[in-house]
């Protein structure tokens, strides 16, 4: 198309003055603020604009596109952007159970139940009931933490990075802590241990090689200086080949006989073995305390199944002294999420209703064949909507995530989509761009929807997005 063409359908597009004046806008103005109104029929205009500027030929641009019967959806469309919220509710289709871009772990019934029932009203978040007066927000997980990981005090800050922070500022600001070289992780959003310990005023102190670390090189390097042993646990990467590693027990004897605290950055921590359920064996909280560690941190939203939290345990006098550092105050945990928290943890007093009611757990224990049935469902719930597509039910792997059990392999089962007149890719990104967003991934030109982490819940929405992204992208 011309450039004089193409100006002579821009001067075409309606003035925000005309159409504020038109009764139809009024009756929006009626339901939305002025500024959104005005922002909304901005929006929309230029997306017509765009449009022409796009047009390849002239005969693509229709004069019904200046109308206002068509010009009203884009508005409703673009004043809905400004009023909805921008954090919402996604299907997680990858089958990476603990996503840390989509939230890491769905909280459960109980917790989010709990939350609601504290934070609709008041709450004793800092109340002593019995005595009348001022409380410890920190009293109402620590009981339980304490029973469930049999350690001698505990305390919840904002996440775990914060826990690793504040422990290592308090037990060795100015002083040297000891980590081998083999444990100095990266974990995801710029977390490097060796950064949180320049943060924390403590100094590191690498020992051994990336692949082999023994006591000895742990025994050479405590001096004067030195405050604390760390270990840290390899969540999100192995070393494998010829390696050798030192135990925390071991690190535990050395630490006793030199008189210096031993902590144990966990990760990602759990109350359960799931060895026992198919998984691979990952130290539990449990095991850290029982092995001697004088600390102990983790997430509480990796595969405890909870809110983001940073949970340490450990010898009370510690404890103490964290509870005491400033830093604590600044890195404190709020309200919804202890609610959360305790209620997650309380599940965790009987194992099976643990894995019954965490989805995290659930979703990780979940019976293959179990996964493969609803896979089908799904399937067949699909194929009475749609005849967009091509749906198989076919075998894949899902990961744990989340930075835990790295190499773990989940045995799953998927639907293998595939539109007839469109491109997968193009269905991906529709189903990213729903009011309720589907995230999954391709392989093999497949569109992949593992069952794992969708529950049966989100089937109605799954058929309702999928129904109406195949028939945009197919159009
Ligand atoms: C995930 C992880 C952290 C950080 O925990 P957040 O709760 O994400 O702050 C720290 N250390 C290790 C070993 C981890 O795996």
């Amino acid at each position: 198309m011309s450039q004089r063409e193409r100006s002579a359908l821009l001067s075409q597009i309606p003035k925000v003055d005309e159409l504020l004046a038109t009764d139809e806008v009024k009756r929006l103005l009626q339901c939305h603020p002025h500024e959104v109104v005005v922002e909304g029929i901005r929006n929309g205009l230029e997306r017509i604009r765009q449009a022409i500027l796009s047009a390849p030929k002239v005969e693509h641009i229709k004069v019904e596109i200046f109308a206002l019967s068509n010009l009203l959806p884009l508005f409703e469309e673009e004043i809905a952007r400004q009023v909805s919220p921008h954090l919402k509710r996604a299907i997680n289709a990858t089958g990476v159970v603990i996503h840390t871009n989509l939230g890491r772990s769905p909280l459960s019934e109980r917790a989010l139940r709990h939350v609601m029932e504290v934070s609709q009203g008041y709450s004793n978040l800092e109340y002593d009931l019995a005595q009348g007066e001022r409380g410890s927000r920190y009293t109402h997980v620590e009981e339980i933490l304490l029973r469930l990981s049999k350690a001698e005090g505990g305390l919840v800050v904002n996440n775990n990075a914060g826990a690793v922070l504040v422990a290592l500022n308090t037990l060795a600001q100015g002083k040297e802590v000891i980590v081998s070289r083999g444990e100095l992780v990266e974990i995801g959003g710029a977390f490097r241990i060796p950064e949180v310990m320049a943060r924390s005023s403590a100094i590191l102190r690498e020992v051994g090689t990336t692949n082999r670390t023994r006591l000895r090189d742990y025994e050479e390097a405590i001096g004067e200086d030195t405050a604390l042993l760390l270990k840290v646990h390899t969540s999100n990467y192995r070393v494998v080949g010829f390696t050798s590693e030192v135990t925390l027990e071991e690190l535990v004897r050395l630490g006793k006989r030199y008189a210096l605290p031993v902590m144990n950055d966990l990760g990602s921590g759990c109350f359960i073995d799931l060895s026992a359920y198919g998984l691979a064996k990952e130290p539990t909280v449990q095991d850290a305390v029982k092995a001697g560690a004088d600390v102990v941190t983790f997430s509480g939203d990796k595969l405890l199944g909870g809110p983001q939290a940073g949970i340490i345990v450990g010898k009370k006098g510690l404890i103490d002294q964290i509870k005491a550092n400033p830093l604590t105050r600044a890195l404190r945990i709020d309200k919804l999420t202890l609610a959360a928290l305790e209620a997650t943890l309380v599940a965790y007093l009987s194992e099976g209703e643990a894995i019954k009611e965490i989805p995290t757990l659930r979703m990780l224990t979940a019976p293959v064949e179990q996964i493969r049935k609803r896979a089908r469902r799904l399937q067949r719930l699909l194929k009475h909507e749609t005849d967009n597509a091509s749906i198989e039910v076919i075998q894949e792997t899902s990961k744990v995530g989340g930075g835990a059990l790295p190499l773990q392999m989940l045995p799953t089962w998927a639907l293998g989509i595939k539109p007839h007149r469109a491109s997968v890719q193009a269905l991906e990104a529709e189903l990213r761009n729903l009011d309720q967003p589907i995230i999954a991934r391709i392989a093999n030109g497949q569109l992949i929807l593992d069952l794992r982490t969708i529950p049966d819940e989100e089937f109605a929405a799954i058929c309702h997005g999928m129904t109406v992204a195949l028939k945009k992208v197919s159009a």
